[in-house]
């Protein structure tokens, strides 16, 4: 890139787009630019590691499991023994426990009682289950239908010596961390968790535990956006309401951006408002600020600030939502060293409501995917879609998601939904 192609605005100005109606797709792309992994990496050890993101390939140092061993209770044979119809009566020799190997080697005519996890001894390639066999006096007798080598776990069948058992860019959840314990390896490196500061803005709003006055409303979105970045793993920092005060904006956003890799804000980017914003942050940094062809969630501002990536998202509680689902957790997750970055998956189904929709840009609203009687899947929209309105998004399981051309939908017809994950 050079220098001009790495400037916000700059490529804002290349761009062939119009900021008043930026599509989806083009607006995510254009962010997806200026995305730097945080490079800050820490060893932790692996129980602290859940919920972070691995900064090294872990490269087996060993066999996983280490040695050939039974996945059944039974008896270690020698398929050759086995008759494919018909029995044979074979001695047990002796017993081979999980951890207590049976030291010898399995003789024609022989066969060691076998444990779960058990080394196969020497001499045997098959395992009978116990359920199998009728045992007698230190003799078992053995039908026909076997398989050679049924019931062996191979060394090395998990992960072998040698091989990325997981990459850097993973999350760990609880089967990456009991997979790294099967390595032997108790520390790892992990990157550095994201800071995000986020506030709120506006005159008419209130904090909880203070009663309302006439024209005022409780600060919502800074609820929604802190469990938001907390389900993403980010270390949040949470700097309250700033009232719409350029003073106050200013020195808000200086704080937010020394101590954060991201900064967050909620309200202050719609026409009437952005003019004010506009020029504070035009001095500030790079900022770019668009209206999305989507709704809800049209205004959306993106830049730098004093270093810091910036969001500004819209007030209303549900455009804050959907903004955040649709562009903010992608850039959060690359900027965290995700990689790759895990695609929200889109199905489509019937819709059982009539939608109302017009044409010219992307919806997101919002829907209930359930199962009828017959197990048949659809969707039905929620309520009311207005972007105030938060219970939209309590209900819903999934956003229904119609494309810029599509005009309103009647029932029976397939759309296109995407499952609400934790990050909601
Ligand atoms: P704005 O983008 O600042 O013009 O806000 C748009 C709408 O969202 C207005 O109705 C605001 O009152 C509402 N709103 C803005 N910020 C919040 C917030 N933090 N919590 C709840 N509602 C908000
Ligand atoms: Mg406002």
């Amino acid at each position: 890139m050079t220098t001009s192609e790495n400037s916000i605005r700059a490529a804002s100005c290349a761009d062939d787009y119009d900021p008043n109606s930026m599509p989806v797709g083009k607006a995510r792309e254009f962010i997806a630019r200026f995305l730097t992994p945080v490079a800050v990496v820490e060893r932790v050890n692996i129980r602290a590691g859940l919920g972070r993101v691995l900064a090294e390939d872990i490269v087996s140092p060993l066999d996983v499991p280490s040695h050939d061993n039974s996945a059944m209770d039974g008896y270690a044979v020698r398929f050759a023994d086995l008759k494919a119809d018909g029995e044979v009566t074979l001695t047990v020799a002796g017993t081979a426990f999980a951890g207590v190997p049976f030291n010898g080697n399995v003789q024609s005519g022989a066969c060691v009682r076998i444990m779960t996890g058990a080394v196969v001894p020497e001499g045997a390639d098959t395992i009978v289950m116990q359920e199998h066999v009728k045992a007698a006096d230190k003799k078992v007798t053995i039908g026909g239908g076997h398989r050679k080598n049924q019931n062996l776990r191979r060394a090395g069948e998990d992960l072998k010596t040698g091989q990325v058992a997981l990459k850097r860019g993973t999350l760990l959840r609880p089967a990456e961390i009991g997979l790294v314990a099967s390595l032997g390896v108790g520390e790892i490196s992990v990157y550095r968790k994201l800071r995000v500061a986020f506030f709120s803005t506006g005159d008419e709003l209130v904090s909880i535990g203070k009663p309302l006055g006439a024209g005022q409303i409780y600060d919502s979105n800074r609820y929604t956006i802190h469990g938001m970045l907390t389900q993403l793993g980010c270390e949040v920092i949470d700097m309250g309401v700033v009232r719409d005060d350029p003073k106050l904006l200013e020195q808000a956003f200086y704080d937010a951006a020394r101590c954060a890799d991201v900064v967050i804000t909620s309200g202050g980017v719609s026409v009437g408002e952005a003019d004010f914003v506009k020029e504070l942050l035009e001095r500030m940094g790079e900022v770019v600020f668009w209206k999305i062809a989507m709704k809800p969630g049209r205004p959306l501002a993106y830049g730098r600030i004093a270093g810091a990536h910036f969001f500004g998202l819209p007030g209303n509680p549900v455009s804050v939502m959907v903004t955040f689902y649709q562009f903010v957790r992608d850039a959060l997750l690359k900027l965290a060293g995700r990689d790759p970055v895990p695609v929200l998956p889109t199905f489509t189904v019937p819709c059982t409501s009539t939608l109302k929709k017009a044409p010219g840009r992307t919806e997101f609203q919002r829907g209930v995917l359930s199962q009828d009687a017959g197990g048949k899947w659809s969707v039905r929209v929620t309520g009311e879609q207005g972007s105030g309105i938060l219970s939209s998004m309590t209900e819903a399981n999934c956003f229904i998601i119609l494309p810029t051309d599509q005009g309103n939908v009647s029932p029976g017809t397939v759309v296109e939904v995407q499952v609400m994950e934790s990050v909601v």
